[in-house]
């Protein structure tokens, strides 16, 4: 696997100084229930296409940001802050995500 991806510091570097993290998940509520956390923790969705995830710039500026990668060509649509995902991830937005 090789592509480039943008970290929101540094710019365009190439994927071997990142490390993936997972799939972005929708964080249950602290009163939700448990099998909620379990999905949250446990069940991933392993979408084909556009989906978004965690990455950590470790050669780089050591920073935690997200991703909307197409996992079928590795192309990447955006990358982000944590704190930019309300506006950038529509499904948040919606009042049942
Ligand atoms: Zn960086």
């Amino acid at each position: 696997m090789s592509f480039m991806l943008r970290c929101p510091n540094c710019g365009d570097r190439h994927v071997a100084e990142f490390s993936f993290r997972g799939e972005y998940l929708q964080r249950p509520q602290q009163e939700d229930e448990f099998a909620s956390w379990a999905d949250y923790v446990y069940m991933k969705e392993n979408v084909q296409g556009k989906h978004f995830e965690w990455w950590y710039h470790g050669s780089g500026c050591q920073r935690w940001f997200l991703a909307e990668r197409d996992t079928t060509d590795n192309t990447t649509q955006t990358t982000f802050w944590f704190d930019d995902r309300p506006r950038l991830i529509n499904r948040e937005s919606e009042p049942d995500a």
